[in-house]
This record gives C-alpha cells, structure tokens and sequence, in this order.
C-alpha cells in the first residue's frame, strides 16, 4: 500500500509538471486574489512561473483579459454567497507573451471554509485553446457555408446516394413554389417535377458523373413549378463525400433559375433565324432579275469570271450566247407595255426550260439575254441555239389573247486561253450586231479571223 502511494507520489509529481492540469491554491479576495500554491506546468499555458504567480507581482485577476476580470470577480462572489463548493467556468487570458488562451477552471471551497469565511480556494486549470480553435474553425465553416446557401438565391440539395436521401434546402423549393414542408427528403421528388422531355437526359448525365465518366455535373433542365408553369433550372454539384468502396457518396449541388436567360436566349434565335432568311432573301434579290426572275446582269458577271478561273486549270472551254429580241419595240407600240413585260417573261422561261442544268441564264438589259455554257465549244453552243431558234418559231407565244410571234438574233463567242471575259463579252456582241445586220433572226458565232 505504501509501495503504491509511493508511485501514485511519483505520478502526481510528474503530472504537475508536464501534465494537462493545473493545480492552483488561492485566497479570494476581491482586489488581490494571492495564489498560494500553484504547479509547475502552469508555465506553459499562463507564461508567467510560479514564483511570479506565488510572489504576489502578478495576481490572478491580472491574467484573465480584461472583459473577464470583472466577470471571474462576479462569479466567484455569487458562488461563495451561495454557499456552493464546486463549480466550473471557462475564460479567455492572455499569456505573458500576449497569446490569447481558452481554459476551462474547476474550483473547489471546502464547506467548513465557507463556513469559517476561509475563502481557500482550490482550482484545476485545462488548456482548450486548441479544442476551442477546431470548434471555432468548424463553426465559423458552418457559418459561411448557412450564409452563402442563403445569400445565394440559389437552391441547394444534398444527395447520398446509398440511402437515396436528399436534402433540399427552403430556397430549393421556394423556386418551385414551395414551402418548407411540401417536399420531402427523396429523390423521387426531383423526378416527379421534371419535365418529362427532359428526365432521360438529365439522369443520364447525373449517372454519369456519380459514374466518374464526366469530370464536371452540370445539367439543364425544366421542372414543374406549383404554378403549372416549366422553369428552365440550371443544375451543378459536386461529390464531397466517398465511403465503403463507392458504395455511399455524397454530392452536394445548387439549382439556378435560369428561365428569363432561355427566354431571352431562344428569342434571340429565333430572331437570327428570321435575319437569316431575310438576309438570303436579300442576297436572291441581289443577283435576280426582278421580271424574269433569271440572274441579272451582275450575277451573270460574276459567273463569268468564275467560269474564266475554272478553264485556267480545267482547259475545258466554256461558250456564252448574247440574245436579242428582233424588232422588240414593235411589240410594246403594237400591244402595250404589258404585254411586252409578259413576252419577255415568257421567252425567258423558254430558254431557261430548253437548256441544260448546267447552263447559266440571265437577263443581260432590256430585252437582251444571255447564256453560259459550260465545257461547251463555240460549235456545240451554235447547234444549242439553232435547236432553241427551231423550237422557239414552231410556237407562237398566246399572251393577254394576242398570238405574238417573234424571232431573235444571237451572237455566240467561245472562251480562248488568253481571252479576257471582257473580250469574249465584245466578241459576242460583235457577232450579234453582225446577225442583225445580216437581217435578223440568225445566230452568228464570233470568227477569231473576222476581227
Ligand atoms: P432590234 O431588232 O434592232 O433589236 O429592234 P428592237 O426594237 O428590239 O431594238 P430597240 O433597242 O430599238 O428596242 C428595244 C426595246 O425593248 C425598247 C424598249 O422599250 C423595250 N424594252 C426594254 N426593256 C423592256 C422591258 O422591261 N419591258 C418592256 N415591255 N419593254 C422593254
Ligand atoms: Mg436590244
Ligand atoms: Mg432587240
């Protein structure tokens, strides 16, 4: 026995040394508060030794700061005036190097010192600064994270996909219309209000992600808001959580109203989508020509020279055809203005229908048309409008009840390698101006030697 109070001695020594708690003896007295004994490891949480603590230089009340000297003062006196023997308390002191400490006192008065009015105080002091800290770090994530989740404007659920238990937060449900208590904790919720257009995806890309084949959850979709009415959400979360073999994870996520930007968005398509047309329509009435609804004069051009860059590398020639209405005038001054306009309507789409799809045809100016003809020689392009001369006499045009016959005249030139579009345009003009004079209704074919 004595063995063991010899070791139990030896302990105590130790642990007033190094231990945890500080023992401390003190008289209460309002101003002084004199410690009388105190252990050696208080150094190591007050800063101060124990003979600057027992000398009496540094009193007790001097170490807490200063908010609660005057808080441990009111304690102690409402203990002792109510005759209590234990209690225990937390303060904050600053050390002799300034460090703020959380401690944790358990004070003791025996009951025959209350009674005497020895007001011997005995007390055991535990450091928490670090346990405080942890607590406090924790609390103040708790904090930021309650205030951002309410700040936010947004939804926030929290899913655990073992237990398929969701949290949804009031903000979550307010932008679906809903109360607090009009939802419960399950996934089959976020099923249930989706849009059913859009539940097949939006699950897919949420397996996805819990599958670890997407590096990001982000998800759009259309719930049922309690109005009747479809909100475009935007969804997006994270995993924070993995246990037991990715049996159990935890992912947390944010709902976002993203109806006005759809709204906004699809008007704006819609918009470019009516720009567009109107924009080709546009670019239709830039190269047409409005009676005929051929190529005008400019788009003719700009085949030309794209039929010119062609045979610089193709060498296949190309032919054009200028056509002229012969004494097209007597037909205006004969049947009026009208029916003219429907004679060259008609002659237009004539030539259009009797030539091949590849052939380009436009309307050159007045009553002058033109034609393109691709990989076709000046002598191919000849038969081609002697054929169109032959069909065009065998019928004659019934327009507004008159029955108008007419004829043309054509100058026809073919493409040469060193031959400019401009050129070829003079060439065939030339041979038109000669068809005329040889008395109409011809077809001539530009003669290189002619010139
Ligand atoms: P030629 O055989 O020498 O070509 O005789 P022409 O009468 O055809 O030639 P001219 O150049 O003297 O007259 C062309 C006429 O074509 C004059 C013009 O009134 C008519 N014309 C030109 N453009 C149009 C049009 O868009 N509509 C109508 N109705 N007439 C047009
Ligand atoms: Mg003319
Ligand atoms: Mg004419």
């Amino acid at each position: 026995m004595s063995q063991l109070n010899h070791y139990f001695q030896e302990a105590f020594q130790q642990s007033i040394k190094t231990g945890p708690i500080i023992f401390m003896h003190w008289f209460w007295d309002e101003n002084m508060n004199p410690i009388d004994f105190v252990s050696p490891n208080v150094e190591a949480v007050f800063g101060y030794s124990v003979e600057e603590l027992t000398s009496g230089k540094t009193r007790l009340i001097d170490v807490f700061v200063e908010e609660h000297q005057a808080i441990f003062i009111s304690n102690v006196k409402t203990h002792i005036e109510n005759k209590d023997t234990f209690w225990y308390e937390s303060y904050e002191i600053h050390s002799k190097d300034k460090q703020i400490k959380y401690i944790r006192t358990y004070s003791y008065i025996q009951e025959e010192d209350i009674l005497s009015n020895m007001r011997s105080v005995y007390t055991y002091v535990i450091d928490e600064t670090a346990l405080f800290q942890q607590l406090n770090e924790k609390e103040l994530l708790a904090t930021r994270y309650q205030v951002a989740i309410e700040n936010a404007e947004e939804g926030v659920w929290e899913w655990d996909t073992e237990l398929n238990h969701v949290f949804y937060s009031d903000d979550w449900k307010k932008m679906l219309g809903y109360e607090s208590n009009e939802i419960s904790n399950t996934f089959k919720e976020w099923e249930q209000l989706m849009h059913e257009d859009d539940l097949q995806n939006a699950k897919t890309t949420l397996e996805q992600y819990i599958a670890g084949q997407l590096e990001k959850y982000e998800s759009e979709f259309r719930m049922l808001h309690k109005d009747g009415t479809y909100r475009w959400i935007l969804s997006r979360g994270k995993i924070i959580f993995i246990q037991d073999k990715h049996l159990k994870k935890v992912m947390i996520g944010t709902h976002v109203d993203i109806t006005e930007q759809k709204n906004t968005a699809a008007l704006l398509l819609k918009r470019n989508e009516e720009l567009e047309v109107l924009l080709k329509q546009i670019k239709e009435l830039s190269i047409t020509d409005p009676l005929t609804s051929l190529y005008n004069r400019r788009k003719i051009l700009e085949e030309l020279e794209e039929a010119q860059q062609t045979v610089k590398y193709t060498k296949e020639s190309y032919s054009i055809a200028i056509i002229d209405l012969d004494f097209f005038k007597r037909i205006n001054d004969t049947y009026g203005h009208s029916v003219g306009d429907e004679t060259l309507k008609m002659f237009a789409a004539f030539i259009q229908i009797n030539v091949r799809g590849q052939d380009i045809v436009g309307r050159w100016g007045g009553e002058e048309f033109f034609i393109i003809f691709p990989e076709t020689t000046d002598v191919q392009a000849y038969d081609v409008l002697e054929r169109l001369q032959k069909n065009f006499a065998k019928n004659p045009m019934l327009i507004k009840n008159h029955s108008i016959t007419i004829t043309f005249s054509a100058g026809i030139a073919g493409s040469g390698v060193d031959t400019s579009v401009d050129e070829m345009i003079k060439q065939a003009d030339r041979a038109l101006y000669e068809a005329k004079e040889l008395g109409r209704n011809l077809i001539v074919k530009y003669a290189k030697k002619q010139s």
